[in-house]
């Protein structure tokens, strides 16, 4: 049968500080159960895309000022982080963001706080991360400040699952981290979205690894989208090879 869309991004349009044009029309849809991409070097417009869609921008002095975000066919675009998170989508940022002074397990308690059920599932929900992050179990009781670069990251995307996301949408996974232990994120990223059925639009400038686990990509550059496809089409391309893959 037909995917369902999830999130649709229709022509978006994102202005910083009133004047400067960053986003110039960007679209695209993410479908039910898949891992999409969205790939490009730096100042693409990546994370801007990413907070767009997840309401973030004010902070920074910019604002949607053109196109339409749905999530499930509801305009979105005006709604609080939190009213996100509730409707099922959750942003991990760049950069990864623990509370340094919280042990592991305090960190992943607190993407657990908007829910309204009970302890059981919170703690099922606690088990659930720790199978698929053994090395945050071995962790737990650690200060998240004194974790590794890929500690943190994994802490990040556990917060996240905490609050029982049906879409993550994930922002630089592999940034900093040594290739070995990209690979590593990115293998678990795969069996989240096998498994548990979970949904990813993720930002990524490494393209390689990107399109090795996407289901579909689009590229950014200077803020327009300049190709997409299946992820298997776009490692065959010519252009991707060359200004891409490195591989000219
Ligand atoms: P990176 O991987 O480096 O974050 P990116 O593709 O995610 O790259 P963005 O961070 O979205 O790119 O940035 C896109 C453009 O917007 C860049 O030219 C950047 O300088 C500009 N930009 C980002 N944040 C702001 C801001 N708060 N005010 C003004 N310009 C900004």
């Amino acid at each position: 049968g037909k995917t369902e869309t999830l999130l649709e991004v229709n022509n978006i349009e994102v202005i910083y500080n009133h004047v400067i044009l960053v986003l110039k029309g960007v679209s695209l849809n993410v479908p039910k159960g898949g891992i999409t991409a969205l790939l490009g070097g730096n100042g693409a417009g990546k994370t801007t895309t990413l907070k767009a869609i997840s309401n973030l921008l004010h902070s920074e002095r910019g604002e949607v000022t053109k196109g339409t975000i749905n999530y499930r066919g509801e305009r979105v675009q005006d709604l609080d982080p939190a009213e996100l998170v509730k409707k099922g989508v959750i942003q991990v940022m760049e950069g990864r963001h623990c509370f340094e002074h919280l042990t592991v397990e305090e960190n992943l308690m607190t993407g657990a706080y908007t829910r309204g059920d009970g302890r059981g599932a919170v703690s099922a929900d606690l088990d659930m991360v720790y199978e698929y992050f053994p090395r945050l179990k071995e962790r737990r009781k650690s200060q998240a400040g004194y974790t590794s670069g890929g500690e943190q990251q994994m802490v990040a995307i556990g917060r996240a699952l905490m609050s029982r996301p049906e879409t993550i949408l994930l922002d630089e996974p592999s940034m900093g981290l040594a290739p070995q232990l990209v690979e590593q994120i990115f293998e678990i990223v795969k069996s989240l979205n096998e498994k548990e059925g979970l949904t990813f639009l993720l930002a990524e400038q490494n393209t390689n690894v990107a399109l090795r686990y996407a289901h579909y990509g689009y590229i950014l550059e200077s803020g327009r989208v300049v190709m997409d496809g299946p992820a298997a089409e776009l490692r065959e391309n010519p252009d991707v090879k060359e200004f891409y893959l490195g591989m000219a």
